[in-house]
């Protein structure tokens, strides 16, 4: 008791001391120069090797003890990497000066451009900017009308003047970024690391020639007010979203226009949308871009006889419908399903039910009026066209007619309606695709579009190895699909592929021996799964020695030292995306998929390097990688850990920070939302893939992904915020991702910054911010594996 209480007084007086000396320690700085003057503006170094607190005073010619008092140092240490401020720079008569130079070249430069795109003409040009082709031509010396896509085109001369204006105010508000130049850096090094261009640099700073000297402080950027920026901020989420959206529509009328646009400019067009909405799930746009993406699939049908495009329009209509039921868009998708259901697959039950579902919705509808309206057209037409037929031809020398043509020639009407009835029914099995190792197999079946499947083992007998197979209905066999596929892996012998009644494919796998295996199906695109799995070896060695009686915590520490006895060896690293999937898509351009085949391979090396690991990419160059393969390759390559590198996307631009993901089902909107923009995936896949998760997690390795999760956020957060201490901890959570799906080893996704925040972008082009994510993603690794060989050796004393 006695020993509580002093206990109790020492943590009071300690308490007391700690509040009463950084009270002290406030009014210092408070009475220090440093935040008298908000003009002020501070120099910064990042202590490097071998540098003490003296050499960097030195350096800079100040004082320790001033650079102890600016950056609150109680100690004289520092460490390598920490972020100090070793000067305060006062804004001189010298620097407005340059300022003011630098204002008037700025404003030079000014004047309005337009670069012509695709579709575009003069006159559409001119329309645009709201001048005249005359005056247009003569800004530019065209003789003709005729432009070409990428031509530069001046707009206005005159709009210099006003430019100039507007912008010297907003930059009278404006203050500078800073750079010291060190060893080895070149002007181009440095514009590229601040995302600007040399010859901004050599403007803001007045330099004649490109060389730049070790020391020397040059002016890398321009910084606004903190409330302007902000509100600048705000405007651009929202104009960046409509923007993207218009410059889609443009695209998309110009593709109409042109009768030379191919099918795979529109499937182009289609997935640009589709990534629209679902970057921006709850903007206005999104139910716009969602009724694109079905009109484009309606044109396909239409102008391509590709039959399996009108199933996915009347999907995409149903979807709109569904998530975007009080939007004006879902009154058109009414519209034209209604349309569909009666022009195209003639039901006439489904047309009827649908309208009056329609009008019973939407009272109001301007489009219940359409309907109506053309029902009435038609019925007047077909009138017409009765009375053609009775006056002109009677039936039975029609009918002689087609009697006596060659079979193959059908009348339209008849075409049509086969075309129709096509749309229902044939479903294709586009890919057999496997995916083989030592102990596991991973086959991919891809569909054009949804259907049934069943799957049986067969155990086989002295003529027959044991055997599972499939049968995918409705459908048929692509004839670009291989039949036989020789693969003589330990599971795995062979697959067999053929159509096995007109409705029916059948995949045979042959096997090895019996194994178990796992099955599900995927939406967007469809696909079969088949996971066969062989025993695990260590799993059965450890499994006698399952302990008696003890400590609650001991089964923990077993699992772990069961799963990873032999300790962790080789490691999968998957950049995210690739290929015709850029991934996520920055203000200025830069793509997820660039950044993170630039880390995983930064990540492969140091993990070689320093802790002696074998380290394979699922992809060592800009490609494209289905999702669904990548776990595939983890499990059959054998890797003991799989770490996904992405970065994050935010229909908010001020969205920003680390998070770290493992796979499980969420509750969490904000989780789903990541997963629906990773897996590229509708809302009701990703609920399909919920319920997968829920019933496979089974057999994945929950608590040891959490935990490696957990580690990896933990060190990734603590490195980059020594160096950006800004960095947000959105720390772990779990969501349902495809690329984590049936991995056999601890899998974890990373999000290493939003390339949709102007800021997290620019640090992703910059290679030390790179540098920092990957020590920060090693160092995790790193503990994750001490942390086992801990439970390993305690285990082992135990027993
Ligand atoms: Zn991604």
């Amino acid at each position: 008791m006695k020993n509580i209480l002093k206990i109790l007084f020492l943590i009071l007086f300690l308490g007391y001391f700690f509040v009463f000396n950084s009270s002290i320690l406030l009014a210092k700085t408070k009475s220090s120069n440093l935040s008298k003057n908000p003009s002020q503006e501070y120099i910064y170094h990042t202590v490097r090797r071998g540098e003490t607190l003296e050499s960097i005073a030195k350096r800079y010619g100040v004082s320790v003890s001033e650079i102890r008092r600016w950056n609150k140092l109680r100690r004289g240490k520092v460490k390598v990497g920490q972020r100090l401020i070793v000067g305060v720079k006062e804004a001189k008569e010298e620097e407005k000066a340059k300022k003011e130079a630098i204002k008037k070249e700025e404003a030079k430069e000014e004047a309005i451009y337009h670069i012509v795109k695709r579709g575009e003409t003069l006159d559409k040009i001119a329309k645009k900017y709201g001048i005249s082709v005359k005056e247009l031509k003569e800004l530019n010396n065209l003789k003709s009308n005729k432009v070409y896509v990428g031509q530069k085109l001046i707009i206005k001369k005159e709009e210099k003047i006003e430019v100039k204006k507007t912008k010297t105010e907003k930059i009278s508000e404006k203050e500078y970024i800073y750079h010291t130049v060190r060893r080895g850096e070149t002007l181009e090094s440095i514009a590229k690391r601040y995302g600007v261009s040399v010859s901004e640099i050599r403007r803001w700073n007045k330099l004649r020639r490109g060389k730049v000297k070790v020391g020397q402080r040059l002016i890398v950027g321009v910084k606004e007010a903190k409330e302007e920026e902000k509100a600048k901020k705000e405007a651009i989420a929202v104009s960046d979203i409509e923007k993207a959206f218009s410059e889609l529509e443009r695209k998309y009328e110009s593709f109409l226009s042109n009768p030379q646009t191919t099918r795979t400019d529109w499937l182009k067009l289609l997935s640009e949308y589709r990534r629209l909405y679902l970057l921006y799930p709850s903007s206005y746009v999104a139910p716009k871009a969602i009724l694109k993406t079905a009109n484009i699939y309606f044109h396909l049908y239409k102008n391509f006889s590709d039959s399996e495009s009108l199933n996915k329009a009347i999907e995409r209509y149903r979807f709109l419908i569904r998530n975007h039921p009080r939007s004006s868009e879902a009154e058109e998708a009414y519209y034209r399903l209604i349309q569909i259901y009666r022009e195209e697959v003639k039901d006439k039950e489904k047309e009827k039910s649908l309208t009056e579902e329609f009008k019973a919705k939407y009272l109001k509808s301007v489009y219940i009026s359409k309907l109506e309206e053309r029902v009435e057209a038609k019925e007047k037409e077909s009138k017409k066209i009765e009375k053609k037929l009775k006056t002109k031809k009677p039936q039975k020398e029609l009918v002689k007619k087609i009697a006596r043509e060659p079979p193959k020639e059908i009348p339209k009407e008849t075409a049509k309606e086969k075309i129709a009835l096509l749309t229902v029914t044939p479903k294709k099995v586009l890919e057999v695709h496997p995916i083989t190792g030592e102990d596991y197999s991973r086959v991919i079946i891809n569909v054009s579009d949804n259907f049934e499947y069943q799957a049986n083992i067969l155990k086989g007998d002295k003529e027959r190895p044991p055997r599972i197979y499939v049968d995918i209905y409705p459908a048929i066999l692509d004839s670009k699909v291989s039949k036989e596929i020789d693969i003589k892996d330990a599971l795995l012998t062979g697959i067999r592929v053929a159509q096995f009644d007109e409705k029916t494919v059948r995949v045979v796998l042959d096997l090895n021996s019996l194994t178990s295996y796992k099955i599900f199906k995927l939406r967007e695109p469809y696909q079969l799964v088949l996971d066969l799995i062989g025993k695990e070896k260590i799993q059965k060695s450890y499994a006698k020695e399952v302990p008696k009686k003890g400590e609650p915590k001991k089964e923990e520490y077993i699992n772990l030292a069961r799963q990873f006895g032999l300790g962790i060896k080789r490691i999968v690293v998957d950049p995210g995306h690739g290929g015709e999937d850029p991934g996520a898509v920055g203000p200025s351009g830069l793509k997820e998929k660039e950044v993170t085949l630039t880390l995983a391979k930064m990540l492969a090396q140091k993990l070689r390097n320093q802790l002696g690991i074998e380290v394979i990419l699922t992809r060592e160059e800009d490609k494209f990688i289905p999702l669904i393969q990548r776990p595939a390759i983890a499990n059959s390559k054998k890797a003991d850990l799989f770490i996904s590198i992405h970065t994050n996307a935010s229909p908010d631009s001020k969205g920003r920070g680390i998070e770290t993901y493992y796979l499980n089902f969420t509750t969490d909107p904000e989780a789903m939302r990541v997963a629906a923009l990773e897996n590229a995936a509708s809302d009701k896949s990703l609920s399909d893939l919920q319920d997968l998760i829920k019933a496979i997690l089974v057999n994945t390795k929950l608590s040891e992904s959490r935990m490696l999760a957990e580690k990896v956020q933990k060190e990734l957060v603590k490195t980059l915020s020594r160096y950006y201490p800004d960095t947000i901890d959105r720390g772990v959570k779990s969501a349902p991702f495809l690329v984590l799906v049936g991995t056999r080893m601890p899998a974890i996704l990373v999000e290493v910054g939003f390339i949709s925040n102007p800021v997290e972008e620019k640090r992703l082009k910059d290679q030390q911010y790179l540098e920092m994510v990957v020590e920060g993603i090693a160092k995790g690794i790193e503990i994750y594996m001490q942390s086992l060989k801990f439970s390993q050796t305690y285990y082992e004393k135990k027993s």
